[in-house]
């Protein structure tokens, strides 16, 4: 600790033992105003059309892998599940398209970067549902079936993180959690497929958090919407009230990058802090995004397993949409149906583009954690040395140094990026974005922590 109560650490920086402190204090103003740029904010949920083949990865959550349940040559149904695991925190994963089971592949898993195999599904055109589990009230299950069934749908954190659903909504009995927070938020710049969803599916959000509500009993519910969106800020509002959800608190919050970070959000919200290297559960709260709630409606009022869900098509393709995609559906396939790329396109990124992630191949499956596909255009930037201007520092939501942790990186030091709180980083990317040097601070965490994460599992 500091003298001033911050935590800190002593870190060589230019061959001079300096101290590092982690700007930790509460009220600091932090992150950064970003163009909106929701091109697609205006355009209606549409369903994509079904493809030809998906290919569907064997592990689209933080957790274990499953193991393919169907081989080469077997018939499936839309539905039907393919994949699952003994572990906990893992999910099971189903057919989206009824068909044969063609072949596998290997893919990258946009949550961890690891390869894992993909099952190849060719379609016979047909859609056929496999038998869905019966329709069931909420109040006709207990809170222990009403977490199986999120299990058996494959319900993963659809905000990006792909978090087993079940896992989050099973804190240790030690955690007693008081709030919930529903995260629609949407801070990303050009994402809008959860703006969409609260405006034509409110209801089948609120549902799903009335349901999250049964199952860890908070004292509080919160809804934080960003105060860009007063459509939807209205639309909620008003459904909370014809539908009797009047516990439930609807939240604006000023729109700022990155605003609907969970850790953010709790402290706007409760004033709460997250301990360094802690979950928002070691301080009462659980987050569930609006369309993760939406999810779990669908799972437990209807019986269906998690297939699709929506998809925003945005930047440089002629006609931005809001696409209802079922898993495995190419990006080639939906920068099609929206117009195809405009001729200065540069970059197909798989998510925002703050936190999203590049991709190399457009045959690359939509999966679980994709609410964007992002067409960037323009010329590539050239990263400069540090002036020392501080601003990375100034905006970090965490308080960190991203300086400090992208010169050690750079240099592989990756035990002094631990030392000085690299964990904390939830590579929001807002540093990168205000840094006049255009250093890409946030990939360089990225290498670090995967480093560091290598050497953790060598021990
Ligand atoms: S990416 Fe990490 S270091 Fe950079 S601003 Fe976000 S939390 Fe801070
Ligand atoms: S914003 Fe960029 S130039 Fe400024 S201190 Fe941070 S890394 Fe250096």
């Amino acid at each position: 600790m500091s003298p001033l109560g911050y935590p800190c650490t002593w870190l060589k920086i230019s061959g001079v033992n300096k101290l590092v402190i982690r700007l930790k204090k509460r009220g600091t103003p932090y992150g950064v105003k970003v163009p909106e740029s929701k091109l697609s904010e205006g355009s209606p949920i549409e369903p994509a059309p079904l493809p030809e083949k998906v290919i569907i990865p064997l592990q689209q959550n933080i957790g274990a892998p499953c193991q393919a349940l169907v081989k080469r040559g077997d018939r499936v149904l839309t539905g039907q599940k393919i994949g699952d695991s003994e572990k906990f925190v893992s999910a099971p994963v189903h057919a989206t398209l009824s068909g044969e089971v063609t072949g596998t592949t290997v893919v990258v898993n946009p949550p961890t970067g690891a390869l894992v195999e993909a099952l190849v599904i060719t379609s016979d055109g047909e859609d056929k549902w496999v038998e869905l589990e019966a329709p069931k009230k909420p109040e006709a299950l207990s809170v222990k079936e009403i977490l199986e069934r999120i299990r058996e749908a494959g319900l993963v954190g659809l905000g990006g993180a792909a978090f087993p659903t079940h896992v989050k909504l099973s804190p240790p009995k030690d955690k007693k959690i008081d709030t919930v927070i529903l995260n629609g938020c949407e801070c990303e710049p050009y994402v809008t497929s959860d703006h969409r969803l609260m405006l034509e599916q409110g209801e089948r959000v609120l549902s799903g958090l009335n349901i999250i509500k049964k199952v860890l009993s908070p004292e509080a519910v919160y809804v934080a919407i960003e105060d860009n969106k007063e459509d939807a800020i209205d639309h909620m509002e008003g459904l909370i009230a014809s539908l009797g959800f009047e516990d439930f608190k609807i939240v604006p919050l000023k729109s700022k990058y990155p605003m609907g970070a969970e850790k953010t959000l709790i402290d706007m919200i409760l004033g709460r802090e997250v301990p360094i290297g802690g979950l928002p559960l070691d301080v009462g709260v659980v987050v569930h995004n609006v369309s993760t709630a939406k999810a779990i409606h669908d799972a437990i009022i209807d019986g269906k397993p998690l297939i699709e869900r929506v998809v925003t098509v945005t930047g440089a393709v002629a006609t931005p949409k809001n696409l209802l995609t079922r898993f495995g559906t190419s990006l080639r396939n939906l920068i099609e149906y929206c117009g195809g790329m405009d001729g200065k396109a540069n970059k197909v990124i798989l998510g925002g583009p703050m936190m999203g992630i590049a991709q190399f191949d457009l045959d690359f499956p939509v999966v679980k954690g994709t609410n964007s596909v992002l067409v960037t255009e323009g010329t590539p930037i050239r990263e400069q040395d540090c002036i020392s201007c501080g601003k990375c520092i100034e905006i970090c939501p965490m308080r960190l140094m991203p300086t400090v942790l992208a010169r050690y990186a750079k240099a592989g030091r990756y035990d002094e990026c631990k030392e000085a709180y690299i964990d904390d980083c939830f590579e929001c990317g807002a540093c990168s974005y205000t840094c006049p040097a255009n250093i890409p601070i946030v990939q360089y965490i990225k290498v670090a922590k995967k480093e560091l994460a290598k050497r953790a599992a060598s021990k």
